[in-house]
């Protein structure tokens, strides 16, 4: 059997449009119970399940690398338009530069800088936040650029469904990310990549 670490399946609606990521496993139960509307992309992986006590042969599944769920099995909370706002996926979708001082870090080094801060009413929210390296989040302190004399050297943006789902992959599949890459806006950071 595959082990934990092989590609997640990315799920559309039945409109094609990107959903979410699931593992082998859960694309197997939409499989078995028939939710599969229609699949995308070039990869597929076979699952070999148990013996059949009828036939005495062996199951199997295939599991396609894109697939539409029919409509209800998709909950509806999960398509909320703003995307969680996480440090992995900020980092990301800034390509780990400090917003200030222009230069790249590892994750460890790196800050989620509140523009507008926190203390002065600012929101923790994708529009509000940029990467920062600490020594410029030290230094920017509880100011807002303005204030503390630094400039911004990219503006904020909310990534979309399709680039939220590029940035908390690691492991994408070429078919999946041609897939996503064309529900990705103009304005993202990742099309001038
Ligand atoms: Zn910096």
């Amino acid at each position: 059997m595959p082990n934990a670490s092989h590609p997640l399946i990315l799920t559309l609606d039945m409109q094609g449009a990107p959903h979410r990521w699931v593992s082998w496993q859960h694309a197997c139960f939409y499989y078995a119970k028939n939710l599969v509307a229609w699949v995308a992309g070039d990869h597929s992986f076979t699952f070999h399940g148990g013996m059949s006590r009828m036939t005495g042969e062996r199951s199997f599944i295939t599991v396609d690398s894109i697939i539409a769920i029919k409509g209800r099995a998709l909950a509806p909370r999960n398509h909320s338009v703003v995307p969680p706002l996480n440090n992995r996926e900020l980092f990301h979708r800034d390509r780990h530069m400090c917003g200030y001082c222009g230069h790249e870090y590892s994750f460890i080094r790196l800050t989620r800088d509140h523009i507008l801060p926190v203390s002065q009413g600012g929101r923790d929210l994708w529009m509000n936040v940029v990467t920062a390296c600490r020594h410029c989040n030290q230094k920017k302190s509880s100011r807002t650029p303005e204030q503390a004399g630094m400039e911004l050297l990219y503006a904020p943006y909310v990534p979309n469904k399709a680039e939220f789902l590029i940035l908390c992959n690691r492991h994408i599949l070429a078919d999946q990310m041609d897939f996503l890459a064309q529900h990705v806006s103009a304005h993202s950071r990742l099309k001038s990549a």
